[in-house]
C-alpha cells in the first residue's frame, strides 16, 4: 500500500518481536532494511530469510545501541556502503521490571543506557545523512505504560515516557529539514518481552483491553511504516497509540 521503493531504513532490534516485524513490513514496502541487533544473531539471520522470502532486501548490522561509538561506526559504514539512511525505527528495548522498592540503580543505568541512550545515540548518528537529504522518518518505539503506568516498572515506564519527551523534541528540531518524527505506542504485545507472563496475568490485560485480546507484532509494525511513508508527511511530533484501546 505504501511505497518506500529506494528507501535506506535501519530497524533497531530487528532480530525479534516488534522489530522483526517491522523489518519485514518494511521491506515488504520496498525498503531496503539494515536488520540490527545486539547478540542473537540466528535470530537476525531468520529475519533477513523472511525478509529475503517476501521479496525483499535487507542486510544485517549488529551493535549494541547503548554503545555511542559503536552506534557512529556502524551507521556510518553503512552510509559508505548505501549513501544514504532515510528512516530509523528505535525499537531496540529492554524491561527490568522492579517494585520501587526493589529496584536498583543498575537497572535504571541499564534500562537508560538501551532505552533512552540508545534512541538518542541512533537519532544522532542518523541526522546528518537525513538533512543531507532533506528528508528523514525517525520512529520510536514506546510504551502505553510511558503513559498509563504500571506497577512494577518504575525504571521502564519512565525510559517510554522519555522517549516521548525524545521525540516531541527532535520533532521541533528537524521539522524544518524535512525531517518528521513520531512515536509508536503499544500496548501488549505477544513478543518474547511478554512470554514469560503468567496465563493470569494475560488475562487481566485482556480484561482491561476494549478490543479483548493481545497485539500481534505485525499491528504495531503496520503503524510505522505508515509514518516512515510520504503520505505521512504532515505528522510529527505525535503518538500512535496501537493498544487495542486500553489507554484512550
Ligand atoms: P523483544 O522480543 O524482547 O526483542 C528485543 C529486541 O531488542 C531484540 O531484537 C534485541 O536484540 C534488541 N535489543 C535489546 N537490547 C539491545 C541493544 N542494547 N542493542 C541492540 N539491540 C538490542 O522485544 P519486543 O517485545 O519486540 O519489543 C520491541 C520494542 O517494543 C521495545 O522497545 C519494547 O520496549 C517495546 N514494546 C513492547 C511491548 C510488548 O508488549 N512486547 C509493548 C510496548 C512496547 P537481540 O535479539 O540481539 O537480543
Amino acid at each position: 500500500m505504501f511505497d518506500l521503493a529506494g528507501k535506506i531504513a535501519v530497524v533497531t532490534g530487528g532480530s525479534r518481536g516488534i522489530g522483526r516485524a517491522t523489518s519485514i513490513a518494511l521491506a515488504e514496502a520496498g525498503a531496503f532494511v539494515l536488520v540490527n541487533y545486539r547478540s542473537n544473531e540466528e535470530a537476525a539471520k531468520e529475519t533477513l530469510r523472511l525478509i529475503e522470502g517476501a521479496g525483499g532486501q535487507g542486510e544485517l548490522l549488529p551493535f549494541d545501541v547503548a554503545d555511542p561509538g559503536a552506534v557512529d561506526r556502524a551507521i556510518q559504514g553503512a552510509v559508505e556502503r548505501h549513501g544514504r539512511i532515510d528512516i530509523l525505527v528505535n525499537n531496540a528495548g529492554i524491561s527490568i521490571d522492579q517494585l520501587l522498592l526493589r529496584v536498583s540503580s543498575k537497572d535504571l543505568e541499564m534500562t537508560w543506557a538501551t532505552n533512552v541512550g540508545g534512541a538518542v545515540y541512533c537519532a544522532k548518528a542518523c541526522i546528518r545523512p537525513m538533512m543531507r537529504n532533506k528528508w528523514g522518518r525517525i520512529v520510536n518505539v514506546s510504551s502505553v505504560v510511558a503513559e498509563s503506568g504500571n506497577p512494577g516498572q518504575v525504571a521502564y515506564s519512565a525510559s517510554k515516557a522519555a522517549l516521548l519527551g525524545i521525540t516531541r523534541t527532535l520533532a521541533r528540531e528537524y521539522a524544518s529539514r524535512g525531517i518528521t518524527v513520531n512515536a509508536v505506542a503499544p500496548g501488549f504485545i505477544e513478543t518474547d518481552m511478554t512470554f514469560d507472563l503468567s496465563e493470569a496475568a494475560k488475562q487481566k490485560i485482556i480484561d482491561q483491553t476494549p478490543l479483548g485480546r493481545i497485539g500481534r507484532p505485525e499491528e504495531v509494525a503496520a503503524a510505522v511504516v505508515f509514518l516512515a511513508s510520504e503520505e505521512a508527511s504532515y505528522i510529527t511530533g505525535q503518538v500512535v497509540r496501537v493498544n487495542g484501546g486500553m489507554y484512550v
